[in-house]
């Protein structure tokens, strides 16, 4: 008899803390704390760390922690021309939600070699599991720059995402497992999601033969985005108007948030045929979820998907919290993941 394909399987949104000899902790964009050869030997290390990291909790799918880039987005963008990082400007983003330094646009973008081959080489000789690895998406990439040159959003993101497609086909063909794009602006600016950004998203992932993966939230804990959570009411329907999109698209899964949130969970009924990676450990608070909060969550989920398109997941990055926190909810994720393993397995819960 043929095996089942494996249910409930846990993986990561991304990033994960670095260590504090390497950046200086519970910040976004933290500074290095190394330099020169000293600081690519620390982020081989770092990454060594946070693969067995992932390991030791039982995580499944795991992913080398983001652990070589200052910032999910910026990090890729050092590697493209066109890119001006020695002129900063302060701008709003996410619609003017927080501001940030950001590099400006003054020609073509054009990525002239490969950004992240050799971390890639690196974690997939260290870990014998699945291999995720992640790259911001077109449209959070335009969102994050000062654009002088294509003065359209809808251009730059399509130049950008033949640049991330480029680098998309190379890691995959590196042995990676699944590349997962972040788009955390697709829960901001819905009409352009619909009007040009999954087409861009597309247009990253296109040829790709490994799993590829869309990851859309609401933003890392930090503050601004507490806040802003504050303002969105008792019911968070903005993946209402997305996932139809996305359920059409040829993206294969979709990594939402939903622990500690106000997301209707039936919303992911909206993604049928799709894998669905539900955030069911909330990286805004220093609490560690039981495995039984876990399981609760992922139990409503099967309401929803069936158990091989339901996987375990974080609800965003845990690169701004603590390291023994992250690794306590990374526990607790393959934990509860286990107890609906087994539920299922003695036929308790249906699938
Ligand atoms: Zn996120």
């Amino acid at each position: 008899m043929a095996q089942p394909a494996p249910a409930l399987l846990t993986t990561v949104a991304g990033s994960l803390p670095k260590p504090s000899w390497l950046a200086r902790p519970q910040v976004l964009w933290a500074p290095w704390q190394l330099a020169g050869e000293q600081l690519a030997e620390g982020k081989r290390d770092a990454v060594l760390a946070a693969l067995k990291m992932q390991e030791a909790a039982g995580i499944d799918i795991v992913s080398e922690g983001e652990q070589s880039r200052m910032h999910f987005v910026h990090g890729f963008l050092q590697g493209v021309e066109g890119v001006d990082f020695g002129r900063m400007k302060r701008i709003g983003i996410r619609a003017d939600r927080y501001e940030a330094d950001c590099p400006t646009v003054t020609g073509p973008v054009h990525r002239p070699r490969p950004v992240h081959s050799d971390e890639v080489r690196y974690a997939r000789a260290h870990t014998t599991r699945k291999l995720k690895f992640t790259l911001p998406g077109p449209m959070t990439m335009v969102d994050t720059l000062a654009d002088e040159h294509y003065r359209s959003r809808e251009k730059l993101a399509f130049a950008l995402a033949e640049a991330l497609n480029a680098e998309a086909l190379e890691l995959a063909a590196l042995g990676v497992d699944v590349i997962q794009f972040d788009e955390p602006a697709f829960n901001v600016y819905m009409d352009e999601v619909r009007d040009w950004g999954i087409a861009a998203l597309e247009r990253a992932a296109q040829g790709l033969r490994c799993a590829t993966a869309v990851h859309i939230c609401y933003g890392y804990g930090i503050k601004a985005n507490i806040e802003w959570k504050k303002t969105l009411g008792g019911a968070w329907r903005q993946y209402e108007a997305t996932f139809p999109l996305l359920a059409k698209s040829r993206i294969r899964q979709v990594s939402l948030e939903c622990a500690n949130s106000h997301v209707p969970i039936a919303l992911i009924g909206l993604l049928e045929g799709k894998d669905v990676l539900v955030g069911a450990i909330d990286v805004a608070t220093d609490a560690v979820e039981t495995p039984e909060q876990v399981a609760a969550t992922l139990r409503e989920a099967l309401q929803y998907v069936k158990p091989q398109h339901l996987y375990g997941c974080t609800n965003c990055g845990m690169a701004p919290m603590a390291r023994p926190v992250a690794e306590a909810k990374l526990r607790a994720l393959a934990a509860g993941a286990a107890i609906v393993r087994r539920e299922l397995a003695s036929g308790q819960l249906k699938g």
